[in-house]
């Protein structure tokens, strides 16, 4: 496996593996867990080669986040990368996506980045959008891997990659989860003990959703987003970002259900200064 630190070398190996066969892409910002393994998985079996990228991407990140604290076991992630049958990782530092004194380009998708992460997290969507592009245009997958973890990044680069006309398949991987249905992210390791126990609760406010929609057939989607608010209140977090039913393809808020109304659930929450989000299906648009 091998492991490029500038765009011109992964240029080149990226060039090799496509010349071989279909090359898939896994963008990541490492700390690499199970959710993670199974994109590489997912491209192992979508294409004939995969490529990881490890990077930490500070255009994401606000000015008060977890940027300089984000974990960063790079030994461990490429041992990681190698025995999940990754051909090669892409590690840059930051000057080699982001070469100082290069004017920026802003690439949004305002219609998925209005609310929900946009709205707690402002330019957090722009900051994926650049990077995603920069890390499309040098790998130049056939298929890049995403999680459903993350659904409106899933939505907004899906966006983006159909509206710019990248000939590129966006593959969405379902969640990973822990035993007890946490949902597995990079941040749970900012966890206490007390918190991780507590930390099901968002979680737990889905599954809800999901019960009162499907085996009790409730309609008003506010009494539902208020039963969902209320679990998560139980376990005690500190602070609730959202918890709404929207529409899986536009993310557009909806009001009353119908029996056969496509919906979302989604909610992001904080633990302390630790911030969790989780998401379920929980009717699926007919395709
Ligand atoms: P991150 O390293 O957190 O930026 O995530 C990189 C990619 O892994 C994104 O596409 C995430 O949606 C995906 N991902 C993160 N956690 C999980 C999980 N538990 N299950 C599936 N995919 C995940």
């Amino acid at each position: 496996m091998w492991v490029a630190t500038t765009r011109t070398e992964a240029q080149s190996r990226c060039r090799e593996l496509r010349q071989a066969g279909r090359l898939a892409l896994a963008p990541t910002m490492g700390a690499l867990h199970e959710g993670h393994l199974s994109l590489i998985e997912a491209g192992r079996r979508a294409a004939d080669a995969v490529v990881v990228s490890i990077f930490v991407n500070p255009t994401q990140f606000g000015p008060h986040e977890d940027f300089h604290r984000y974990p960063r076991p790079i030994e461990q992630d490429l041992a990681m990368c190698e025995s999940a049958g990754a051909a090669g990782v892409f590690h840059p530092p930051v000057e080699q996506m982001y070469p100082p004194g290069e004017p920026a380009c802003e690439v949004n998708v305002p219609a998925l980045a209005a609310d929900m992460e946009a709205a707690a997290r402002p330019g957090h969507f722009a900051g994926v959008c650049r990077v995603v592009a920069k890390l499309f245009h040098i790998i130049q997958p056939h298929v890049a891997c995403f999680g459903m973890k993350d659904y409106q990044q899933l939505a907004v680069v899906r966006a983006m990659t159909a509206d710019l006309a990248w000939p590129i398949d966006i593959l969405a991987c379902p969640t990973i989860r822990e035993r007890d249905g946490l949902a597995m992210s990079s941040r749970n390791r900012y966890l206490s003990d007390e918190q991780r126990g507590r930390a099901i609760g968002l979680h737990r406010s889905l599954l809800r959703a999901r019960s009162m929609i499907v085996d009790q057939h409730v309609r008003e989607v506010a009494t539902i987003e208020s039963a969902m608010r209320q679990t998560i209140g139980e376990h005690g977090f500190d602070a609730i970002d959202y918890a709404t039913l929207r529409d899986p393809r536009t993310l557009a808020p909806l009001q009353v259900l119908q029996a056969d109304t496509p919906v979302v659930a989604l909610a992001a929450a904080r633990l302390g200064t630790t911030r969790l989000l989780d998401n379920l299906v929980i009717r699926n648009p007919t395709p």
